[in-house]
């Protein structure tokens, strides 16, 4: 879809930090994290719900996230435990009509800063994108790690 911002990074009209990419699928870093190592995937194919999506694309999703988790488990930011989020409709908050699963990294005790960083979203994205060298380097850390699996 000519207008969609997450069509536009699959088309290489937007720029991403991508920690993978197959015909199916994308993963790259979210520039507005909710905290470090904030990873989103995308199907490479413009549908807005879960249940508009052919299997196998919801399929290849769903399975390409659970490497991403692995791979953020292994690397350095070393999580206890991951979400995995899909806000699968305007009144889900969803900001971009492009399906996309959020992988998040969690720690015990950070429930608190979780939702200071959740309801500060709206301030993060009027002050900018997230500095794209630190994006770099947590992503090059995700990338060598899914290469292992
Ligand atoms: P949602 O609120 O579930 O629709 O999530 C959309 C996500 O896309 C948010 O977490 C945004 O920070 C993220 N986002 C928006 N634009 C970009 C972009 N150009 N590159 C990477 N992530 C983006
Ligand atoms: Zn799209």
């Amino acid at each position: 879809m000519s207008n969609c911002i997450f069509c536009k990074i699959i088309n290489r009209q937007l720029p991403a930090v991508t920690v993978f990419e197959d015909d199916k699928v994308m993963a790259f870093m979210d520039i507005y994290p909710l905290r470090r190592g904030h990873v989103l995937l995308i199907p490479k194919l413009h549908q807005q719900q879960m249940h508009h999506l052919p299997a196998e694309y919801r399929e290849h999703l769903v399975n390409t996230a659970s490497r991403v988790a692995q791979a953020l488990y292994a690397c350095s930011l070393k999580p206890a435990a991951v979400h995995y989020m899909v806000n699968d409709g305007p009144a889900a908050q969803q900001t971009v009509p492009h399906v996309h699963m959020h992988v998040l990294p969690r720690y015990p005790g950070d429930s608190i800063n979780f939702l200071a960083r959740l309801l500060r979203k709206p301030f993060d994205l009027a002050m900018g994108p997230e500095n794209s060298l630190m994006l770099e380097t947590l992503a090059a850390d995700i990338r060598q790690e899914l290469e292992k699996s």
